[in-house]
């Protein structure tokens, strides 16, 4: 009889990837659904790097790589965070993994014993907890309300800690509430975390999917200090709309890279070689693309954020980046006879044929999440869906 391993017992699968199959399962009855649920960009891979592949494949470039990815590839990263974020690295301070999640689950692996702690701001991308247990940690939650922009501050961070905490997660732009903490909210954090002596783990996959007048700044930016206790997380997936390819990194301290590698070197061996060549292009070739899509997913915001707005029922915060908006739809939910916003989000499927993703896996259990990963047209229908339905039932 199977029985499987007690560290599986209470592992969820991906809520996104849940909703995603249902509405799947739906079209393929040749039901007209919208899905808002994407977490990837809607456009192809630039035809430059799909280029730099394509060679790097004539060029019978298909082996295995050195375990933690190629120099040439470390070497455009290092460039990469010179040129944004102003730091330097060296190429053992550096990890290529298999996409930024693989990257993370290697780095919780590597650092977590048995019952040291995670701090996980609420609402939070749904892979980060799982993670966490998977290595034997425990997440510690800290809810940041919507009336806080969805972001922590410094008193709730310092009374979360105890000594058992190893390090606490920063995801700025934040999926799934979009939001972008300032230089000053980052200095006042980092400050807690020196006087804790815990590491932070910075997840800026969506760095360059920001808007308005806002700008990033990544935590290790900011002092000496700050950059020697933060590991940051990026990779070519939001990017470079590149999600398939599964190429991601860490940059931080060098004995905790040379246990991921060391781990890597045992479990994936490298990351795709062809999809290593293709991430050198993404750095090192032109970033016109990148801007493109930034503007596009900007201007859809523009055009859905206020019809959102006005669905009744609605509270929604204007995003500063990442591709997301999150209302609280608690009242809505109410007032059209629904029991959880769950259940409201179930029947948004059912009925209005709108997949949205139910904030429960995020922790946030007022919200949905709407992904604009989408053509403005089908943004637009499913929009006046979503409101036809609450006006419907209210
Ligand atoms: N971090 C956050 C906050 C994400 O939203 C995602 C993808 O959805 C990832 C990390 C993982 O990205 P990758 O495709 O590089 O694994």
């Amino acid at each position: 009889m199977l029985k499987l391993a007690n560290r599986v017992q209470t592992l969820t699968p991906s809520t996104t990837l849940a909703i995603t199959a249902k509405a799947n399962e739906l079209k393929a009855q040749g039901v007209d659904v919208i899905g808002l649920g994407a977490g990837e960009p809607d456009y192809n891979t630039p035809q430059n790097i799909l280029d730099a592949a394509e060679r790097s494949m004539e060029e019978g470039k298909t082996k295995y790589t050195p375990a933690g990815g190629l120099p040439a590839l470390k070497q455009a990263i290092q460039d990469k965070l010179q040129r944004d974020q102003g730091l330097s690295y060296e190429k053992n301070e550096i990890l290529v993994g298999v996409g930024a999640k693989h990257v993370l689950y290697t780095l919780f692996q590597v650092l977590l014993n048995e019952d040291d702690e995670v701090i996980i701001p609420i609402p939070y991308w749904v892979s980060y907890p799982e993670q966490v247990k998977l290595a034997g940690g425990v997440p510690v939650y800290i809810e940041a309300t919507a009336g806080q922009s969805y972001k922590i501050t410094p008193q709730q961070l310092r009374e979360a800690i105890t000594d058992r905490t190893k390090a606490v997660i920063i995801n700025s732009p934040s999926n799934p509430t979009g939001m972008l903490y300032s230089k000053e909210e980052l200095e006042a954090l980092a400050e807690v975390c020196r006087e804790a002596d815990i590491l932070i783990v910075s997840d800026e996959i969506y760095e360059k999917l920001i808007y308005g007048d806002a700008t990033h700044i990544s935590v290790a930016e900011l002092s000496e200090d700050a950059k020697s206790r933060t590991v940051i997380i990026n990779g070519v997936s939001k990017s470079h709309s590149m999600t398939g390819w599964r190429i991601g990194y860490a940059a931080g301290d060098k004995e905790l890279i040379k246990a991921m590698t060391d781990l890597a070197s045992h479990s994936t061996s490298n990351p795709t070689t062809t999809s290593q060549y293709a991430a050198i292009e993404a750095y090192n070739g032109p970033q016109d693309a990148v801007e493109e899509m930034r503007q596009a997913f900007e201007s859809r915001l523009e055009a859905i954020f206020p019809k959102v707005q006005e669905i009744p029922g609605f509270t929604v915060l204007r995003p500063q980046g990442a591709f997301y908006l999150l209302p609280d739809v608690s009242e809505a939910a109410a007032k059209t006879g629904f029991s959880s916003v769950d259940d409201f989000a179930k029947a948004l499927l059912e009925e209005a044929n709108v997949a949205v993703i139910p904030g429960s896996g995020f922790g946030a259990h007022s919200t949905i999440r709407l992904s604009y990963a989408t053509s403005l047209e089908l943004l637009e229908q499913a929009v006046e869906r979503i409101s036809q339905f609450v006006h419907k039932h209210w």
